[in-house]
């Protein structure tokens, strides 16, 4: 998917052959073997990986993804992802991201511990403050990031908070990082509203994916006054028309760590909720979830992206002819998390923190920027919003790499 979006934008800018090869290749993919003891005394291996797409723009920076699909070609398509979404937001960064094999579910505390401090110890030489910031992603939170930023600290043999972002603020985390991706889905939400001149405290919107991204998404877009009516995770949904209460729900995954059985609406699957009438649907969980197989029957009129590639290619193709559907590609969508870890990686390497109020309003400011610079040039040149997006984010890295040479 990712190399075919590419593909896509290198032709519509006429990107040379030669260039296309070093914009697409990674430059590096590291793979390793993550051996643990289970808390049975029995042994385990996983495997992990860390892609760094390309260094032309600083230090490359990307999430770390625990789950049990994890693999090679979906580290280097998200790494692709992040170098656009960075270049896009106009972060020093080039994209990357890593992940290992496991099923978090399945491990106790201790044992994904384990996993996380050895994976750590095997990339350590790639990655620091300068070279490679990882940051939580799906199956991973701030205690993830906490045991990495002390196994590097160990290893250099002082703290190093600047070597991952998302950590608690405590130990060098950014007030309002916890909230930013799903925050910057709100806000982007409402600004497509706005463009389409539909009023907040009327619409509805459809949530797929409780965790991070999804909640917070949909807590934001109930603060705009957006009535939130149906959402899921991966073992259930809940369908309210009347709206969710959404404290009530959110009180109920804490306490059961999942959707399923929370009483206040009915049960819905996820296919069926993808297929609700809603003025906003947010997938905000897992790729290719909107397909040539459910891409027609969508009912929303904002397609707000806060997973990374919920749309296949081939619903793109469908969506693009559906002129009532706007879509907020997800470069653009969930940059809100990527930009505030910008922010706290700042703010570790001057030891001089900021307020939530400071955050939010330098989040907003970016997210302003990015989404009217795309607006403008989907208008300008008739393209969609998604290619508008790839095309500021790839025509940047490009001229860097023309400008910088071969080396990075
Ligand atoms: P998370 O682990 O906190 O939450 C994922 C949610 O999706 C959970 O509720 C899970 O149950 C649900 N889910 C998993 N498989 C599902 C399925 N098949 N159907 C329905 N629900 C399913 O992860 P997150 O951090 O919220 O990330 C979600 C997405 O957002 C990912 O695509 C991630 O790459 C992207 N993203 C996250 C961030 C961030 O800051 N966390 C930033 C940018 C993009």
């Amino acid at each position: 998917m990712a190399c075919q979006q590419f593909d896509l934008v290198a032709d519509y800018l006429q990107i040379p052959t030669d260039d296309r090869e070093r914009l697409k290749v990674p430059k590096r993919s590291l793979t390793v073997a993550v051996p643990i003891h289970r808390d049975d005394g029995s042994t385990q291996v996983f495997q992990g990986y860390r892609v760094q797409h390309h260094l032309s723009l600083g230090p490359t920076k990307g999430g770390m993804r625990f789950h049990p699909d994890v693999e090679l070609g979906e580290v280097a398509a998200l790494a692709m992802w992040m170098s656009w979404k960075c270049a896009l937001t106009n972060l020093p960064y080039g994209g990357a991201k890593g992940g290992v094999n496991c099923d978090p579910r399945k491990l106790s505390v201790t044992e994904l511990e384990r996993v996380t401090r050895r994976f750590t110890q095997e990339i350590i030489s790639f990655i620091g403050p300068q070279v490679d910031i990882p940051a939580p992603d799906m199956g991973t939170n701030e205690q993830t990031m906490a045991w990495m930023m002390d196994t590097y600290s160990v290893h250099m043999g002082y703290s190093v908070p600047g070597v991952v972002t998302g950590k608690p603020v405590l130990l060098g985390g950014s007030v309002g990082r916890r909230e930013a991706t799903g925050r910057g889905v709100g806000y982007l939400a409402n600004r497509a509203m706005d463009v389409l001149g539909l009023e907040s405290s009327k619409a509805t919107a459809v949530v797929q994916g409780f965790g991070n991204v999804g909640s917070v998404a949909a807590f934001s877009l109930a603060r705009f006054g957006v009535k939130i009516i149906a959402v899921s995770d991966a073992f259930g949904g809940v369908y309210n028309q009347a709206g969710l209460d959404l404290i009530a729900l959110d009180k109920y995954v804490t306490a059961n760590r999942s959707i399923a059985g929370f009483p206040g609406g009915d049960l819905i699957s996820n296919e069926q909720l993808l297929e609700l009438q809603c003025d906003i649907l947010v997938p905000a969980a897992m790729e290719r979830q909107i397909t040539g197989a459910n891409a027609a029957k969508i009912k929303c009129r904002i397609l707000a992206e806060g997973a990374n590639g919920p749309t296949t290619p081939e619903a793109d193709k469908i969506i693009d002819q559906r002129e009532e559907i706007f879509v907020i590609p997800d470069i653009l969508c969930n940059s809100g998390g990527v930009v505030v870890s910008y922010f706290e990686w700042v703010q570790d390497l001057q030891s001089f923190f900021w307020n939530e109020s400071e955050v939010v309003d330098k989040l907003f400011r970016i997210l302003e920027n990015a989404f009217t610079q795309t607006l403008t040039l989907s208008r300008k040149n008739k393209v969609s919003m998604r290619t508008a997006a790839l095309i500021l984010g790839i025509q940047r890295v490009h001229q860097a790499k023309k400008m910088r040479g071969l080396f990075p």
